[in-house]
């Protein structure tokens, strides 16, 4: 099949992996990137809508994010201060500017703009040519159950640090989601879909359980091929393992081929696949530590991607 040089490279991300593959992929396919950001993290706080995956890809894509790993590079904390004066519960830290994309956001969507147009006009604010599209524009949030419990996701990660038993999973009112047309037109016109390296079950899990866009994927006449969240048998951040454990997969390179099923036509990561592998891979070190090795990896997985086309 031949694509057009200036049809899109899509990715699918959370937060920390997948962004930084948005970011090496942002140096190898410009202005033709579109990333399809999890929504299912994102929180009504302080006034503001905060949107922790959309704005964690954005800030990578504007090499503005904090070496910190989260937030604006070199924001101050002076609103959160202020509230902890007034005696509020500050569980969930933002930066003021980081703030200000929330309450900006927060504004648009009281005056009945989509999530997807709000993410738009802070992306253009930041610079960006690249897309960052939610995952849909009605609004769908992660809970995990833990105690017999339902914790929403940021309480679960934030207040508990992720240290609670996982029992269940859910991702409430993705039943009532739609797939957004900007997602419809990347997915159809794309020259390589690209599942970014982020937590299968809490990051790109939400993405898929939008109805139709695992469908939009199966029917993309480009490659679909996902890049590893696993390195060097490790997570680099967060809870893969125990979340794959959950999900009843085994937390390596298989593991994540069985999770994705039938939606890869690839997978890179640093380790090789079972010998009765049928699925093609490209094994190579997948570890982005700097915007140089995101840049390569973003690189032979592109390549890789076409390949298979
Ligand atoms: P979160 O939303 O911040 O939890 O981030 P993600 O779900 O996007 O990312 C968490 C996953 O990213 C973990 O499984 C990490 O191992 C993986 N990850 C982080 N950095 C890298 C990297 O440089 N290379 C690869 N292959 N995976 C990474």
């Amino acid at each position: 099949m031949d694509f057009d040089s200036r049809s899109p490279v899509v990715v699918l991300a959370g937060g920390t992996g997948g962004a930084k593959l948005a970011r090496g992929m942002a140096d190898v396919a410009g202005d033709d990137l579109v990333v399809i950001a999890n929504t299912g993290d994102d929180v009504e706080l302080y006034g503001a809508y905060v949107a922790p995956d959309p704005d964690l890809v954005s800030f990578h894509l504007a090499d503005r994010i904090d070496p910190r790993g989260w937030g604006l590079d070199g924001d101050t904390f002076h609103v959160m201060e202020g509230l902890k004066e007034l005696g509020v519960d500050v569980w969930f830290n933002l930066g003021d500017r980081d703030l200000a994309y929330g309450i900006r956001r927060a504004e648009l969507l009281a005056q009945g703009t989509r999530l997807t147009d709000a993410i738009a006009e802070l992306t253009q604010a930041l610079g960006l040519g690249a897309r960052v599209l939610p995952m849909a524009d009605e609004p769908v949030r992660t809970a995990i159950r833990s105690g017999g419990t339902w914790v929403p996701f940021q309480e679960f990660m934030v207040r508990h640090r992720a240290a609670l038993p996982i029992e269940d999973v859910r991702y409430d009112g993705a039943a009532d989601a739609t797939l957004s047309p900007e997602i419809a037109q990347a997915l159809q016109s794309a020259r390589a879909i690209i599942v970014g390296p982020s937590n299968p079950v809490i990051s790109i899990g939400p993405i898929l359980a939008v109805p139709g866009l695992a469908a939009a994927l199966r029917d993309a006449p480009a490659p679909v091929v996902a890049v590893s969240p696993i390195v060097k048998g490790q997570v680099v951040k967060g809870p893969t393992e125990p979340f794959l454990d959950w999900a009843g997969v085994t937390f390596d390179a298989a593991g994540i081929v069985s999770f994705y099923a039938d939606l890869l036509d690839g997978l890179v990561a640093d380790e090789t696949l079972p010998a009765d592998s049928t699925l093609p891979s490209h094994t190579t070190d997948t570890m982005m530590s700097d915007p140089e090795a995101a840049k390569r990896v973003a690189s032979e997985t592109l390549a890789f991607a076409e390949g298979l086309a």
